[in-house]
């Protein structure tokens, strides 16, 4: 079905994945009481996108533990055809996806910063405000979506809560995605039942790789302005960015820095 098989990297992340609100007051971390379920969840969901491209005839599928530093999913129960992308310290924010993939697909990411989104953030829920990229909001998705976009290949599907899905569509366009949730507050939602969203899961991604010449790559025209607002203004002021032509970004308030970026790369 695809040419030469077709490679697939699926990123997955544990925030907007089904029956997962973190703790109140202290996100997705290791030692709160959902992340367990997370692993398995999060495991399950990218388990049945994997199906549904192999089911589709890809060639090769990898799946990326992007979550905090990188070592939450279940890999004994993980599908046993995949390449695993784990663990944190590696130079680039999305590794190897200039190796030649078909389409990239993103579960369990989270909105930015929005009123009742789950778990919504932008890299860091105590280090960050917001990111601007020319005057528009982006989260972590826009920008691996961005990168990926850069090196030709297209998002094709989404899953996380209502919110993370219409801000994946304002920036994909009218991809197949699946909403596992409704936001309620930054810990509380109405979600699915987690094993009916892995079977709707499986069926989106199969309607994504059946159509897969009908994706775009996102691409984010270059040079663009690069705006990034801190939670403390001694983070602002230690920040020690540089715009592409090396002068420094310009502090446009006691919190916030803007700049000019030639590549969404050069945000790390
Ligand atoms: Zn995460």
């Amino acid at each position: 079905m695809f040419k030469h098989g077709g490679r697939f990297y699926i990123s997955v992340d544990l925030e907007g994945i089904a029956g997962v609100v973190g703790e109140y007051g202290k996100g997705l971390g290791m030692d709160t009481p959902g992340y367990a379920f997370a692993k398995k969840q999060g495991t399950r969901e990218a388990n049945a996108a994997v199906k549904a491209l192999y089911d589709a005839g890809a060639g090769e599928v990898w799946v990326w533990d992007c979550h905090c530093k990188g070592y939450n999913l279940d890999y004994d129960l993980l599908d046993k055809r995949v390449k695993i992308v784990m663990g944190a310290g590696g130079r680039e924010r999305f590794p190897l996806i200039n190796t030649g993939f078909d389409g990239v697909l993103f579960i369990g990411y989270h909105a930015y910063d929005t009123p009742s989104a789950v778990l919504a953030h932008v890299y860091s829920s105590s280090t960050f405000q917001y990111q601007k990229i020319n005057g528009d909001e982006a989260g972590e998705m826009q920008i691996d979506g961005a990168i990926a976009g850069n090196n030709g290949v297209p998002v094709i599907f989404v899953s996380s809560d209502d919110i993370c899905v219409a801000q994946a569509r304002k920036s994909f366009g009218e991809i197949p995605a699946v909403i596992t949730k409704t936001g309620l507050a930054w810990n509380s939602c109405v979600s699915k039942h987690p094993a009916a969203v892995c079977d709707e899961i499986y069926t989106e991604v199969k309607k994504a790789a059946e159509n897969i010449e009908s994706f775009k790559p996102y691409v984010i025209e270059s040079p663009f302005e690069y705006e990034i607002r801190y939670k403390r203004i001694e983070y602002a002021e230690s920040a020690r960015l540089n715009s592409y032509d090396n002068k420094p970004f310009e502090r446009i308030d006691a919190y916030t820095v803007k700049g000019y970026l030639n590549k969404p790369e050069d945000i790390f």
